[in-house]
């Protein structure tokens, strides 16, 4: 269920990408109308929205953008996809979210929310169940994109609470729906590739995916409660394990 509309003024980076744009289309649909996003490229128009256009690993175009937008809740959606080389992961979401960072602060952005990945605790050799915000990042990222986004949102988490910028960082694992543009395209290239004989472990391995109106969705509920404060719940014991096993 949609929120009602804070009034305030959103700044989306990446707005146009898979995730970014859902983002974007939550907060119209729930009536806001200070909508800004910031992309290297644009993907979509809408007069409702001021696009700016920049790259986020250059400070002046972050800057700019966070300035003029007059953003007071600023979302960071953007990255590179999989598959490229590590310097581009080491420009983007390394300098470029110190950047975002350091262009909120100066700005006196009050909330920043960073989406991350679940990847960044997964190092590739150890099956992750019920795994929380408890387990530390992976001792040997599985490759240079989780390793940079493991240190973005190191970045991001450490900024909270400094020069009036409240942080937070959601990590989600697949996401799937209208718009996408990794995973269905990967799943045709094995099939047209004959890549289909597979197996991965004994074959019971599970891997967790989430419709992206959802992902969008947790990222409105994070900047909308960024800063406030519930009564304190301590987990003393791990959740109940949940048993995932089909038919
Ligand atoms: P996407 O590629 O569709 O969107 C990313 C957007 O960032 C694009 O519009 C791209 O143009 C923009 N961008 C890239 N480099 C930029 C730069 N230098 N300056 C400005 N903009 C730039 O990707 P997505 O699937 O929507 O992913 C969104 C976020 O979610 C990413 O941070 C990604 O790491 C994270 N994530 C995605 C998945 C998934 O399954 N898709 C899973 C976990 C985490």
């Amino acid at each position: 269920s949609n929120s009602a509309p804070t009034g305030e003024a959103y700044l989306v980076i990446g707005g146009c990408g898979f995730l970014g744009r859902h983002i974007v289309d939550a907060l119209i649909k729930r009536g806001e109308s200070n909508v800004s996003v910031f992309d290297i490229v644009q993907r979509h128009f809408d007069d409702n929205i001021t696009f700016f256009t920049g790259d986020l690993a250059n400070i002046e175009d972050i800057a700019g953008a966070i300035k003029k937008s007059g953003a007071k809740i600023v979302i960071h959606t953007a990255s590179p996809p999989h598959g490229l080389a590590a310097d581009i992961y080491e420009k983007v979401n390394v300098v470029g979210t110190h950047n975002v960072i350091e262009a909120c602060q100066d700005a006196g952005v009050p909330k920043l929310v960073y989406t991350s990945s679940a990847s960044v605790i997964y190092s590739g050799t150890e099956n992750l169940i019920n795994a929380d915000e408890r387990i530390p990042y992976a001792g040997v990222p599985l490759d240079a994109y989780n390793d940079t986004k493991a240190r973005a949102e190191a970045a991001v988490l450490a900024a909270n609470g400094k020069d009036g910028l409240l942080t937070c960082a959601l990590r989600p694992s697949g996401i799937f729906g209208p718009g996408d543009r990794q995973a269905i395209m990967g799943f045709h290239a094995v099939v047209k590739n004959g890549q289909t004989k597979f197996q991965i472990g004994d074959n019971t391995n599970l891997f967790d995916w989430t419709y992206v109106a959802n992902v969008a969705h947790a990222h409105l509920l994070a900047a909308d409660k960024l800063g406030v404060t519930y009564p304190v719940l301590v987990l003393h014991e791990p959740l109940a394990p949940v048993d995932l096993s089909l038919g």
